[in-house]
């Protein structure tokens, strides 16, 4: 660790330094930065592939799609609106400040740090990265230390890619990442867990460094009578299974109404064996369902369903487990209650717990109890019940009809609210996030709106009251 520890000290020194220069860097050359990354990842999708399928025997169009497609249409979309982005914004001049113009001046933050979870190993790293690199600032990142196949292909990528005083990877396990919290970045840019993400805000509070915390928690589903229950149960079985359950976006829990629950679940099992066991040979012959990434999380699963089965939960589909390779079944639950460790704490795997309501207002007032989600979903034809979810409930995101989408609509911010994170990620607001929306007034000599307001006082401070 100290000769790991000197080398940061050495690269952050370096990084520090290319700073200062890339605070005039120019559209240009950010632009050759981010064509070099997408050559890279172009070049090496296979190894991508290998490198994440090693990981947890992630299903390759899981990864074309969830890993490669968005990272490149993240770049895609930051180079053809950087212009755009970097221009500085000329904002209305006041009456009281007649004769000055002002700007807001888009200014790369400096060096920061990009701590990433191992979920989506490859997208959680390089997304940010396309953000810090489009607002033109240098980057070190630590990626997960659970997958390693992963993290060396980064490490890889970024050392074929970049000079170490523009982007450098740092593996390594939470000793690696405190040290690096000890430093003073400019900013940090943190994809985990909330029990982490406090951790994050204390250090980087000991160097008032900026923070996104792009966190996680239970995002709910809302099933209205009125949804189109096929519909749902296909969107939610896809955004709830795939990754294995363990997505930050993914449907942790559903919350459906009385009267469509059986119909509801049924179609769920449905579109379930649909999707995962077509020829009717076991889930787990399925090359199309990734597995758990280790043991430590196959054992918290196993511990939340046998609490919540002691406490009387019932298994209405699934619950087989295969330690040794890490496979779980999709698994549903009914008959749950709120004292369930399942219902107070992130499940991150494919156990999907349904409870019902009878009232709208029920639903709503549970989600309200409970922490802000990253996700919220509801699904029904009533644009009404749509509206009251959205504006009735405080999430990260409201998505009608459908599940994960939004992460793919680069338009949107997405992130969280308190709990589930704060700061947002993605195209415009990822270059917001990198830069220091810096304030510039340029005034003309000789000429101030104060001027009448210096000493000797008069009477001039009570008229400007009334302006
Ligand atoms: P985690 O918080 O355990 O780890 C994330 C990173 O933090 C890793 O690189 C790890 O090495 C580092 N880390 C762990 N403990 C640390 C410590 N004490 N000090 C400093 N660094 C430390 O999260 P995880 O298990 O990798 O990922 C799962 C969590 O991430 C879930 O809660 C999930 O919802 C969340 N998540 C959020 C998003 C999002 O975009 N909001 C995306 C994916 C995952």
């Amino acid at each position: 660790m100290m000769n790991k520890e000197s080398n940061i000290d050495q690269v952050f020194n370096l990084q520090k330094e290319e700073a200062l220069k890339l605070r005039r860097s120019s559209k240009v050359q950010r632009i050759k930065k981010l064509e070099d990354l997408l050559r890279w990842i172009n070049k090496h999708q296979e190894d991508i592939r290998k490198a994440i399928h090693a990981d947890f025997k992630k299903p390759y169009p899981e990864i074309d799609v969830s890993e490669i497609f968005v990272v490149t249409s993240e770049i895609k979309h930051a180079m053809k609106h950087l212009g755009d982005w970097m221009t500085p914004k000329k904002v209305s001049t006041p009456l009281t400040m007649l004769g000055s113009s002002s700007f807001i001046h888009y200014e790369p933050k400096g060096v920061t740090l990009i701590i990433a979870p191992w979920n989506y190993p490859f997208n959680l790293a390089l997304g940010p990265l396309v953000s810090a690199i489009a607002a033109g600032c240098t980057a070190i990142i630590k990626p997960s230390e659970m997958t390693p196949h992963t993290s060396a292909l980064i490490r890889r990528l970024v050392e074929e890619t970049f000079e170490p005083q523009h982007v450098a990877v740092f593996e390594g396990e939470i000793d690696t990442a405190q040290y690096l919290l000890s430093k003073p970045f400019d900013h940090i840019f943190f994809t985990g867990s909330p029990a982490v993400g406090k951790i994050i805000m204390k250090a980087a509070a000991e160097h008032l460094s900026s923070i996104t915390l792009e966190l996680g928690g239970k995002s709910p589903a809302i099933i209205d009578s009125r949804a189109n229950l096929k519909d749902a149960a296909e969107k939610i079985v896809w955004g709830k299974f795939v990754n294995c359950g363990q997505t930050c976006i993914a449907p942790d829990y559903i919350l459906v109404q009385s009267d469509v629950k059986s119909a509801f679940l049924e179609t769920l099992v449905q579109a379930l064996k649909n999707m995962y066991d077509a020829k009717g040979k076991g889930i787990e012959a399925s090359k199309d369902y990734a597995r758990l990434v280790n043991e430590k999380h196959l054992k918290r699963l196993q511990h939340l369903l046998s609490d919540a089965s002691i406490k009387g939960a019932y298994t209405y589909f699934g619950g087989q487990i295969h330690a040794a390779e890490k496979y779980f079944e999709p698994t549903i639950l009914t008959d749950l209650t709120a004292d369930m460790e399942i219902m107070q704490e992130e499940i991150f795997g494919p156990i999907l717990p349904v409870m019902e309501y009878q009232t709208l207002n029920e639903a709503i007032a549970y989600i309200n109890q409970n922490p802000k989600p990253l996700a919220l979903y509801v699904f029904s034809k009533s644009s009404d019940v749509i509206d009251q979810v959205n504006t009735s409930t405080s999430s990260g995101a409201t998505v009608a009809n459908d599940c994960v989408l939004h992460f793919l609509q680069n338009e949107l911010p997405f992130g969280g609210v308190n709990n589930s994170g704060m700061g947002k990620a993605h195209g415009h607001f990822g270059f917001l996030a990198f830069s220091n929306e810096k304030a510039v007034l340029k005034q003309r000599i000789g000429l101030t709106a104060t001027k009448p307001l210096y000493p000797p006082y008069g009477i001039t401070g009570k008229k400007i009251t009334q302006l």
